[in-house]
């Protein structure tokens, strides 16, 4: 799995088992969001394997809450919030703490495996 970001084109960062959906389930896909119920179209990603460029964001932030950019362009990708808790649309779940929006990245997954 690959994430690029849609303005600038330039590899984010790869690797299997980053991006998760809503309901704290690896994504399987680039549509996988985990819940029916969910329209925000975002994909999650959990503290323990933050990528690395997202790190710094993160860390200046002191890991309360914060905006999420492209190293490269600048441009607004996500957020990060360990300070509220979003309860998914169903209400079972809560969503994990850092988001990046699907339409800001291109998130590419091999066809065959
Ligand atoms: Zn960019
Ligand atoms: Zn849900």
């Amino acid at each position: 799995m690959e994430v690029r970001c849609r303005h600038c084109c330039k590899s984010l960062f790869k690797g299997d088992s980053i991006l998760f959906n809503a309901h704290h389930e690896v994504k399987q896909g680039a549509t996988d969001v985990g819940c029916q119920a969910d329209e925000s179209d975002c994909s999650y990603m959990i503290p323990e394997n933050v990528p690395d460029i997202f790190m710094d964001a993160i860390d200046q932030g002191s890991w309360t809450k914060g905006k999420l950019h492209c190293p490269y362009c600048k441009s607004r990708l996500g957020s990060f919030n360990f300070v509220n808790e979003f309860k998914c649309c169903c209400d079972k779940y809560v969503k994990p703490p850092i988001r990046m929006v699907n339409s800001k990245v291109d998130i590419l997954y091999e066809s065959l495996r």
